[in-house]
C-alpha cells in the first residue's frame, strides 16, 4: 500500500535501523494470500468450524493485519491516505514500534520533554535506548515545551526520536504548530519527531496531520482511548510517511487488530458516533470550565494549570489532604507527587456531570 504516487518527498531511509531496512517481517496467512479470489482457505491451520462461543464464526479466522475498512475510516477522518495509517493496540504499541524501528537495541536515543507521558521512556528503556530529557518551562500557570532546546538536544545526542505530546499529559497544553514544524525541520536529517495527539479532540489547534505532506520525518499519533470513549478496545493510530508506515507494519506483531476490536473501531468512526463524540467533547469542555472555577476556590489550591485537554493539573499546599478527602468520597485522581517538579500536584480527569457534582460535593469537605 505505497502512496508514492502522491509525490511526497522520500522518507530518509538512513533513519531506519540499518539491520531492519530490508526486513520483510512475518509473512502471515492473510498477507500472503494471492490476489485471485479464494474461497477455500487451508493455509493457516484455523479450525474448519466455528466455536460455540462464536456461533456466527466471525472470529474463526485470523484477522487482516490492518483491516482495510478501519484503515480507510481513519484516513478519511484525518484527511490523509491509507498508506500513511498504521493501526495498533493503542498508541502505546505505535510508540514501541517507533522505538524498535528507529533505534538500535541498546543504542541511539530518544528525547522527551518532562513532565510528559511515561510510555516514551518505558519503551526506550525496555529496548535499552538512552532517554534524554529537556524539562518543560513552568511559569506557575502553564507548562511550555521548549522546541528549540529539544532540537539542540537531539542534535547533540544523536537521538533518533523526539517525542512531543500536544496537548501534553499531564501538562495539558498544546505546542503551536509552527514550533512543531520548526522542530521537525531542525532535526530532519537525523531524527523523527513524534507528535502525540491523544487529546487532540479537546484542543482548538489544528492537528499536526496537516504538516505530514510537507514533512516526511513527522509522525502523528492519535487514539480512540480518550475522547472517542473506547479505551478498552485498545485502538491507536500512527500517521506517518508511507515508507516509514510500511516498515512499522513489518515490525509489528502479525495480527495486531482482533476481529471484535476492528468492528468496534469502525462503529466508533461511523458518522453518528463521531457526531456524538463531538457533542461529548463540548460537554466536557463546559464542565471543565466549571470545575476550574470550583477548584480555584478550594483552600490550599495554589494553581490550576491552563489546559487544552480533558484533565486539570492542580497544585496544592497539602496535596495529601486533598487526595485523602477525595478518596474518602470514593474519588480517585492521579497522584503526580513522585514526578520531578510536581511534588505538590494532582491530575483530575473531567468526567460526567454526575461525577463532577460528586467532586464538587467532596471538595466542600475541604472548604468546611
Ligand atoms: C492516554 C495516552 C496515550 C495512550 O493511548 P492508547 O492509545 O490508549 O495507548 C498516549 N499518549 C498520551 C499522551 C496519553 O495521555
Amino acid at each position: 500500500m505505497s502512496d508514492r504516487s502522491e509525490g511526497t518527498a522520500p522518507f530518509p531511509a538512513h533513519l531506519v535501523r540499518e539491520d531492519l531496512r530490508d526486513f520483510a517481517g512475518y509473512s502471515s496467512a492473510r498477507t500472503s494470500a494471492p490476489g485471485v479470489p479464494a474461497s477455500i482457505w487451508l493455509n493457516a491451520n484455523e479450525s474448519g468450524e466455528a466455536s460455540s462461543a462464536d456461533p456466527g464464526g466471525a472470529n474463526r479466522r485470523y484477522p487482516d493485519p490492518q483491516p482495510p475498512a478501519l484503515v480507510e475510516a481513519f484516513a478519511d477522518l484525518w484527511a490523509t491516505t491509507p498508506g500513511r495509517v498504521v493501526v495498533g493496540r493503542g498508541s502505546d504499541e505505535i510508540i514501541e514500534l517507533l522505538v524498535r524501528t528507529l533505534c538500535r537495541p541498546g543504542g541511539d536515543g530518544v528525547v522527551v520533554a518532562p513532565p510528559t507521558f511515561g510510555m516514551y521512556a518505558v519503551s526506550a528503556r525496555l529496548h535499552g535506548v538512552p532517554v534524554h530529557e529537556v524539562p518543560q518551562v513552568d511559569d506557575g500557570v502553564r507548562f511550555t515545551v521548549d522546541t528549540g532546546a529539544l532540537a539542540t538536544r537531539a542534535r547533540e545526542t544523536g537521538a533518533r526520536i523526539v517525542f512531543v505530546a500536544s496537548p501534553g499529559n499531564p501538562t495539558g497544553t498544546v505546542v503551536p504548530l509552527r514550533d512543531l514544524a520548526a522542530l521537525v525541520e531542525a532535526v530532519a536529517d537525523r531524527a523523527v519527531v513524534v507528535v502525540d495527539e491523544a487529546y487532540g479532540e479537546y484542543a482548538e489547534q489544528r492537528s499536526a496531520v496537516a504538516l505530514l505532506e510537507e514533512h516526511p520525518t513527522l509522525v502523528v499519533l492519535r487514539t480512540l482511548s480518550k475522547a472517542h470513549g473506547v479505551a478498552g478496545a485498545r485502538i491507536g493510530i500512527g500517521l506517518a510517511h508511507p515508507d516509514l508506515a510500511t516498515v512499522l507494519r513489518r515490525v509489528q506483531a502479525p495480527y495486531p487488530v482482533p476481529v471484535p476490536v476492528a468492528r468496534l473501531g469502525l462503529e466508533a468512526l461511523a458518522p453518528a458516533a463521531l457526531e456524538a463524540t463531538r457533542r461529548r467533547v463540548l460537554q466536557t469542555l463546559r464542565l471543565r470550565d466549571v470545575v476550574v472555577r470550583r477548584l480555584r476556590e478550594v483552600p490550599g489550591v495554589r494553581a490550576v494549570y491552563a489546559t487544552d485537554a480533558n484533565f486539570l493539573l492542580v497544585r496544592s499546599d497539602d496535596p495529601g489532604a486533598l487526595l485523602h478527602t477525595l478518596a474518602s468520597a470514593g474519588i480517585v485522581v492521579r497522584d503526580l507527587r513522585h514526578q520531578p517538579g510536581l511534588h505538590d500536584a494532582l491530575r483530575i480527569t473531567v468526567g460526567t456531570a454526575d461525577e463532577m457534582t460528586a467532586l464538587d460535593t467532596a471538595l466542600r469537605e475541604t472548604t468546611a
